[in-house]
């Protein structure tokens, strides 16, 4: 477990150091952490999954990596409307459904597969990134009013 956990820092020290960042610790930890609780998560929620891992760093810091590696692009920020931001590892480039009643994100695939997916024609403008926000009832809402009718 230790050495699994050793070589996913390295790989992790790697894709930092490619995205022209240097390999810190905290990157490195906030990176791993993404990818193991998986999902769309705060920064908030980075913090508290460090904690109960042991490799506490502060709220500052947490922010701080967040915004670095984003910046980056190692890391995606997940666009779901109003609320605190949703970080998650960037991956392939997807959109977001977002459940009106339970709020969950779930990843929907985007046909294009990089950004800027989507054009506009503003005159002069350069789009670089369209994020597409779908919304409606997620699949577990809609079985839970069946299950009531
Ligand atoms: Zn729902
Ligand atoms: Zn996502």
């Amino acid at each position: 477990m230790a050495r699994e956990q050793q070589g996913e820092e390295v790989r992790w020290a790697n894709r930092v150091r490619e995205a022209g960042l240097r390999a810190t610790r905290p990157r490195i930890l906030v990176l791993a952490t993404l990818r193991r609780v998986g999902g769309h998560r705060t920064a908030d929620d980075v913090l508290s999954f460090l904690n109960e891992a042991d490799a506490s760093l502060s709220r500052g810091t947490v922010y701080k990596v967040l915004n670095d590696l984003a910046a980056a692009e190692l890391v995606m920020q997940a666009d779901h409307g109003p609320g605190a931001t949703l970080y998650e590892i960037a991956d392939e480039w997807h959109h977001h459904f977002v459940c009106r009643s339970c709020g969950v994100v779930i990843d929907i695939p985007c046909y294009v597969g990089s950004k800027p997916c989507l054009d506009t024609d503003l005159p002069g403008a350069e789009v670089d990134e369209a994020q597409v926000i779908v919304r409606g009832r997620c699949p577990v809402c809609v079985a839970d009013d069946g299950a009531v009718a």
